[in-house]
């Protein structure tokens, strides 16, 4: 969601304010931080990076610092006061602002700090996406209701709010005649996606319908859909529209149920093995990833032993796991944390463990298969190779110079699975 706002950012202030990017950071006017609040580390990287920053600030007066995504709707003054080189502050949803403000930073000489929530306003400014990119995000909602115990994201991204079906399929509209073949839409809990449609209120499955019969788009991925609210009507569509990948991101947190009821996720163990068999009663061949919380306040042995459980049963391919982190303003933040950090770091070493061992599975079975795989683009790390991704968003590289395949769909002869991506060869 951040690379996407990421991206309009860059988009806003090339299009309206004759900004040019720049990699060069000596001769940038402006510098902008969009930054994360989800953990305390990202957090903490915040200040290191305005400290960095104010070196060459101090040589070059005219520069002006902007911070914004969920640190700076969370800090708001106070990182003026604890880091008084920062110019401009702005949250997720008053990013349409930035122009705005840095004008009247340069013109008024006083700070800006804007960290309101005008509702899905921003959506109105943003300019036509500049980057002709095979895969794209779409932002589809903002914010969230759900008041997880741990998570910080409803206090930074405010209420949850839908976009309107039209505007997000006229956006798709033109991200896919610009070359995009796939389209990732994204929101904190998008199977509670609500736009409205002709005067009604709408559904995830009807949009995914929609923009399935737009010209070009041949996958349709969605990420993060809640265990709680993935309803009937959106596991139907899986049977329906083909578009829609066999992947789907489900993030569980926690094996226990004694853990999901202070994590007030609102689902227990039973109900999330009943959606994942209903899911891949309509797709067999579907392939679940999962985000995972160690450390809880309270997780005892036990309660870890279930979360492994669940790795065991479910099979994951790919997840991402964290060390529970306390946020400000949560609930959780105030229960008695009584797992010494060993503990955690052990408990998440064993779990990664596990779920590599499921993920590398995965791709070692697929050696000596042909996949089908989008062409995404140059590999950064080999100019004479090119990497695309898998259904299941795996990156594979191979050996081509044919840029042309870029935004193409390929089947790819697989030859070797590495611990991060798999190698192809050309048939
Ligand atoms: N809305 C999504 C989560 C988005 S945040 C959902 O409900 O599934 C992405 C992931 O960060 C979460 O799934 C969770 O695993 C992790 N996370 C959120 N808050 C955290 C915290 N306080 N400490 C550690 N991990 C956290």
């Amino acid at each position: 969601m951040n690379e996407y706002d990421s991206a309009k950012i860059a988009d806003l202030l090339t299009d309206e304010d004759n900004f040019e990017l720049t990699t060069n950071e000596h001769e940038a006017d402006l510098m902008v931080l969009n930054t994360c609040s989800i953990r305390e580390k990202a957090q903490e990287k915040v200040f290191h990076q305005i400290g960095r920053w104010k070196k060459i600030k101090d040589k070059n007066p005219n520069l002006k610092i902007a911070i914004g995504g969920c640190v700076a709707s969370q800090e708001g003054e106070k990182i003026i006061k604890r880091a008084p080189t920062v110019d401009i502050v702005f949250g997720p949803q008053s990013l349409h602002k930035l122009p705005k403000l840095y004008n009247e930073r340069v013109n008024n000489e006083t700070r800006q700090v804007d960290i309101s929530f005008p509702k899905l306003e921003k959506f109105s400014y943003l300019p036509q996406n500049s980057k002709d990119e095979p895969s794209a995000f779409v932002s589809i909602m903002e914010g969230c209701n759900k008041y997880c115990s741990f998570c910080v994201v409803p206090h930074t991204r405010g209420h949850e709010v839908s976009r309107p079906v039209q505007e997000i399929l006229e956006e798709v509209s033109m991200l896919a005649d610009n070359g995009a073949r796939e389209i990732h839409f994204l929101g904190q809990n998008v199977n509670n996606f609500n736009g409205m449609l002709d005067g009604e209120k709408s559904t995830l499955a009807k949009l995914i319908e929609l923009t399935a019969k737009i010209e070009n788009v041949d996958r349709i991925r969605f990420t993060t859909s809640h265990p709680f609210e993935f309803k009937d009507d959106l596991i139907e569509t899986y049977d329906r529209v083909p578009e829609l990948v066999s992947h789907v991101h489900l993030p569980v947190q926690s094996g226990s149920d004694r853990i999901l009821k202070l994590m007030r996720r609102r689902y227990d163990i039973k109900q999330y093995y009943e959606l994942v068999d209903k899911i891949v009663e309509v797709r067999p061949e579907m392939k679940f990833s999962s985000d995972f919380i160690v450390g809880f306040p309270g997780e005892t042995d036990e309660d870890f032993i279930e979360t492994m459980s669940v790795v065991e049963k479910i099979r994951f391919d790919e997840s991402f796991s964290f060390i529970y982190s306390p946020r400000p303003n949560t609930p959780a933040a105030e229960m008695e944390d009584n797992v010494s950090d060993s503990i955690k770091k052990e408990r998440l070493q064993e779990l990664q463990s596990k779920l590599y061992y499921f993920s590398n599975g995965y791709s070692r079975k697929m050696v000596g298969t042909s996949q089908r795989i989008l062409v995404m683009g140059v590999s950064k790390k080999d100019p004479g190779q090119l990497y695309g991704r898998t259904v299941c968003n795996k990156v594979v590289n191979f050996t081509s110079q044919s840029v042309d395949l870029i935004g193409q769909f390929i089947n790819i002869q697989i030859v070797e699975a590495l611990p991060n991506s798999l190698k192809g060869n050309l048939k």
